[in-house]
């Protein structure tokens, strides 16, 4: 019977190659020929973990008939469907299958999260332009966001804590499509239950009165305005990715990079290895920041490493999941209450892996 168990994934390979074309790399796989020379021996090891780490909630921005179709019918799709009301939610695709829901995407250092992570997608408009229905570019105050319903919510309460469960996901890896997708993406929106869903163990999620404990200790330990840096070195250490796509060019040929880390440099000063610097180390970023707010000259090339615009929408992602009512009443918070959130979010749930969701 062991045998049977491994019989059924190369079978399935198989059809699906069979119904390929017939190209070299076809050929190739089709080599892989099950016969009765070998022997399967069950030796199991500690050393593993569950390819689930993080779940991501989004909204269709569609109508029920039009989301159903899309999602089944088109290339995108996601595990889950929540529909407008009623108790019935779909399963469109197995939660062991990658599902096309996140797209180019990444959060704590790793990307691509349709490998990693589960998604739902729950039917709502999103939201209309007031001034401008039609418009693509509409100004963030002129945004009417839809509601969930309450039927949603319960559905989303029940799905949601039935996944974290299963596979004990990082409550900071419970996340909005918006945070995955900086700049991208503004799904599920600022009206998703994120605070009743950490009510009932989902998720992350903080109280005015402990942002404000963080607040009064920044307050007492940094005078200053706290630099657009320190927040985007935060953010990024957070999660968000806000890096300069143009950022390692950059780096290389960055006479200041070779000032602050000679140990990367050869010779001829260039780099060595760009990639072998540990950008997720939060000393490091730290060590940037020290040297940038010492060096004010020097420290414009150093915030280089991220982009201005990304992290404005990073602030609007964050602020849309964890401050929701700044989010909707356009007045998100100074840098010093983002700092102090997002302190009291580390504290209260502290990072289990250094990066990416998994242990
Ligand atoms: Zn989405």
């Amino acid at each position: 019977m062991k045998k049977f168990n491994y019989l059924i994934p190369v079978f399935s390979l198989l059809a699906i190659s069979c119904g390929k074309s017939n190209n070299d790399s076809d050929k190739n796989k089709s080599e892989y020929t099950v016969n009765n020379k070998y022997e399967f021996k069950d030796t199991p090891s500690k050393g593993f973990n569950d390819r689930i780490s993080a779940l991501v909630f989004h909204y269709t921005a569609l109508d029920q008939d039009k989301s159903l179709e899309t999602l089944i019918k088109g290339n995108v799709s996601a595990h889950w469907l929540i529909p407008e009301s009623g108790n019935t939610v779909y399963k469109l695709v197995s939660e062991d299958k990658r599902s096309y829901h996140a797209g180019i995407s990444s959060w704590k250092r790793r990307s691509d999260l349709n490998d990693t992570s589960v998604g739902i997608e729950i039917v709502n408009l999103g939201y209309t332009c007031i001034n401008n229905p039609k418009s693509d570019q509409c100004p963030k105050n002129e945004k009417k966001w839809y509601k969930y319903t309450d039927d949603q919510i319960s559905m989303i309460l029940n799905l949601a804590k039935d996944i974290q469960n299963r596979y004990k996901i990082d409550p900071l890896c419970v996340v909005g499509h918006s945070d995955i997708a900086v700049g991208r993406k503004v799904d599920p929106g600022p009206y998703f239950p994120w605070q009743q869903l950490a009510n009932a163990g989902v998720g992350a999620w903080v109280t005015e009165d402990e942002i404000q404990q963080q607040l009064k200790l920044i307050q007492n330990s940094i005078s200053d305005d706290i630099t657009t840096f320190t927040l985007q070195t935060r953010l990024y250490e957070f999660g968000y990715d806000i890096r300069n796509s143009n950022y390692t060019d950059k780096f290389i040929d960055n006479e200041l990079t070779k000032k602050i880390f000679p140990e990367f440099s050869d010779t001829d000063s260039k780099i060595k290895n760009w990639k072998s610097i540990p950008f997720d180390n939060l000393v490091l970023l730290n060590k940037l920041n020290t040297y940038s707010s010492k060096n004010t000259t020097d420290a414009i090339n150093i915030k280089d490493i991220f982009d201005i615009n990304l992290t404005m929408s990073a602030i609007d992602a964050f602020a849309m999941h964890f401050l929701p009512e700044e989010f909707l009443s356009n007045e998100v918070a100074d840098n010093k209450k983002l700092l102090a959130t997002i302190q009291a979010l580390l504290i209260k749930y502290p990072n289990r892996a250094k990066s990416g969701c998994g242990y």
